[in-house]
């Protein structure tokens, strides 16, 4: 087989057969071929799409490139749950210890974030002493002793993906539906669970812009879990305003604790609750209502947020220790009116500015910074009161004016769009 053969055939929009996916990302893992020619190939997909067929050979060659995890010893119920990234989206610092304290096992592995997009596995590091590389062997016994654990994504999952997403990310192929799908699913595959629960993304702070794009991904990776006779679950969110009123890696963890002290934003909670009973109810095989009404129990019963601290704890964290040394910089409401959009986008610029995001990899971010949104979508607000917190280290020129530049504050309320857009599975 030949490199070139293949990218030809690509080129003239002919159906590729497996062998011929496995043999270029196979190549490439292996260096035999260069980044130009993979660019080559890459491209022509980001512009011909592949077929599902195609879709699902690229994922299984992709989960074949690396080690999988059997998690059958749990011997419980075991949902892992996605995000395809947002602004504000500590979601599974949430979800992760409500449905474990339900019985429901939650294996999680996450990422750093990467541009724009905040990950868990740097929220979790704003917490002294939490342990994110634990060994296979220690995070079945997390996993066991606890019910859920987050750890960063191994190194030795999918290896042949995060050679590929690399240079996607470098040559700005990212946003195509195959690829992002079977790179998600090739992961989590890879990663154990029968049931997938993913929280799609949508809006101005996702790399999903729009619903049609979004639902056709989620129907890809739907498509993709059934060929595994696995359960994947998709969840449409609106990413056009963040999520909850913290964003920064410190500041998200902190809003994960006042979450289960009982003082929570509207939106966050009602797709915390959302997510969390999808979960539940998937892997007990019971209906959405009566998972929710666990849910709802095991919050105002305080068995959600003592799990919550069983888990930080257990992986190491000290909670009283987070790296959250910042200047605050409070920003006053000089209108009166209606909050009737807070502009994801701008809002994930500023915070990135000041420090919390990283362009490559290797870039080190400020745990501490971020801003606070003292005021979210429809909340009522006057002159002189609060309208938020930016909290930094290094001064962002004209930061005041971006954070206010995010908002639109108008005379008449406009009804908010609700966070659940809809579910595919
Ligand atoms: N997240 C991934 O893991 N892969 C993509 O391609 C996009 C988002």
């Amino acid at each position: 087989m030949r490199a070139i053969d293949i990218i030809e055939k690509k080129n003239k929009n002919e159906i590729l057969e497996y062998d011929e996916i496995k043999y270029m990302v196979n190549s490439y893992v292996k260096g035999k071929i260069n980044d130009k020619t993979m660019s080559d190939f890459l491209w022509l997909i980001y512009n011909n799409g592949l077929t599902i067929d195609e879709t699902i050979a690229l994922t299984d060659v992709m989960i074949k490139s690396g080690e999988t995890i059997d998690l059958s010893s749990l011997g419980m119920p075991v949902v892992d749950k996605h995000s395809t990234g947002g602004v504000g989206d500590k979601i599974t610092l949430i979800v992760s210890p409500i449905v474990a304290a339900a019985g429901v096992c939650v294996p999680k592995m996450s990422g750093r974030g990467l541009g724009l997009t905040g990950g868990t596995v740097d929220k979790l590091e704003s917490i002294t002493g939490y342990k994110l590389n634990l060994n296979r062997k220690q995070f079945l016994e997390e996993l066991s002793k606890v019910g859920c654990a987050v750890i960063s994504q191994s190194e030795k999952i999918a290896v042949a993906d995060k050679k590929i997403y690399a240079l996607r990310n470098e040559i700005g192929a990212v946003d195509s539906i195959p690829l992002i799908a079977s790179s998600i699913m090739s992961k989590k595959i890879a990663s154990g669970s029968d049931i997938i629960v993913i929280d799609l993304k949508v809006g101005k702070g996702a790399f999903m812009k729009n619903i049609k794009e979004a639902t056709k991904l989620a129907k890809t990776m739907v498509k993709i879990g059934k060929a595994y006779n696995k359960k994947v679950i998709c969840t449409l969110s609106d990413m056009n305003i963040p999520l909850g009123r913290n964003i920064g890696n410190a500041l998200e963890v902190k809003e994960a604790m006042d979450f289960f002290a009982g003082k929570h934003e509207k939106r966050l909670y009602d797709l915390s609750v959302y997510i969390s009973s999808l979960m539940i109810s998937s892997a007990k095989n019971i209906s959405f209502r009566r998972a929710k009404s666990i849910v709802l129990n095991l919050l105002e019963g305080g068995y959600a947020k003592t799990k919550f601290y069983q888990w930080i704890k257990s992986q190491g964290g000290d909670i009283t220790k987070i790296k959250n040394k910042a200047k605050k910089y409070i920003v006053i409401s000089k209108d009166f009116g209606y909050v009737n959009g807070i502009d994801s986008n701008k809002i994930a610029e500023l915070v990135f500015d000041l420090g919390a995001g990283r362009k490559k990899k290797t870039d080190k971010i400020d745990y501490a910074c971020g801003v606070m949104l003292n005021k979210q979508i429809g909340e009522k607000v006057g002159p002189g009161e609060i309208l938020g917190v930016i909290f930094y280290n290094k001064h962002v020129d004209n930061m005041e004016e971006r954070f206010r530049d995010a908002y639109t504050i108008e005379k008449r309320k406009k009804q908010p769009k609700r966070i659940i857009i809809s579910t595919i599975k």
